[in-house]
């Protein structure tokens, strides 16, 4: 007798975050209950109650890893899962908790004063990516995520495929769109170093890039920060809008 297949079991686990990436899931009723159909969901927070399952095959993660806690979290996760998925840029690069610097002491005093809750100041760590601590195998990118792409990413996940994640800058993608380029206008934009994927979707809407999908494996900063310099844009300039979503590359 044929051995019955069965469904693959998926967590969902939030750490540092606004919980954006998630809600954004929950805005596509019609293609998720087509995906629900594939999965057995055993722990998603924002629709169910139910503790941490001890067995599961995919586990989604979206935030920073900010605490001991959670690092110790996105540990046990790796070891439980097959496949592991981070939504988000604050998974995906640290994001905005990774805005803060080394000195995450006084960051915290900063935003907190004295009164600090005890959830934040107990273990807290400088804020990593998820791939600094474990192994990643897929990744959805942005602030927010396109919750399309989940769809497609949870889907290689379930059937094996190939993960597949674009390389290239933003840029060429951007020209495709025939709207001209920022520095051109003495304006920034970080779609010279940012991983393409997204389509330009803000070069295209007349905003800058702010590099929400990350570096790209083929940025030049070097060369990047001199076009920064050459247009009259500057490399301070440049520097402070890369920390709001790479800031652990430009502290490296
Ligand atoms: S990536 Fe953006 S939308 Fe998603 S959890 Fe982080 S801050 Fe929120
Ligand atoms: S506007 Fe931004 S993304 Fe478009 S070509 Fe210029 S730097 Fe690249
Ligand atoms: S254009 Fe840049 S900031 Fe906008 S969604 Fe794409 S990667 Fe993110």
């Amino acid at each position: 007798m044929a051995e019955e297949k069965r469904i693959p079991r998926v967590v969902f686990a939030g750490l540092a975050s606004c919980f954006g990436c998630q809600i954004n899931i929950t805005n596509i009723e019609a293609h998720l209950m087509e995906v629900l159909g594939q999965i057995d969901l055993r722990y998603w927070q924002l629709t169910s109650s139910d503790p941490m399952p001890e067995e599961y095959d995919v586990a989604v993660i979206e935030g920073a890893v900010t605490t001991e806690e959670a690092e110790a979290t996105v540990r046990q996760l790796r070891e439980g899962a097959a496949a592991v998925i981070t939504i988000g840029a604050c998974a995906a690069t640290a994001g905005i908790p990774g805005m803060s610097t080394e000195d995450h002491a006084a960051d915290l005093a900063m935003v907190y004063g004295d009164a600090i809750p005890a959830v934040v100041a107990q273990g807290a760590a400088i804020p990593k990516a998820v791939k600094d601590v474990i192994e990643v195998d897929f990744e959805v990118p942005c602030c927010p995520i396109d919750p399309q792409d989940f769809v497609e990413v949870l889907q290689h996940a379930l059937y094996g495929s190939n993960a597949y994640r674009h390389s290239s800058t933003l840029c060429g993608q951007c020209k495709n769109n025939e709207r001209g380029c920022f520095y051109g206008r003495e304006t920034l934009c970080l779609g010279l170093v940012t991983r393409s994927g997204c389509g330009a979707r803000c070069p295209n809407l007349g905003r800058p890039c702010n590099g929400c999908a990350g570096l790209s494996p083929d940025a030049n900063l070097e060369q990047a920060r001199r076009v920064a310099e050459r247009t009259g844009v500057g490399v301070d300039a440049f520097d402070s809008a890369l920390r709001i979503f790479n800031q652990p590359e430009v502290r490296a």
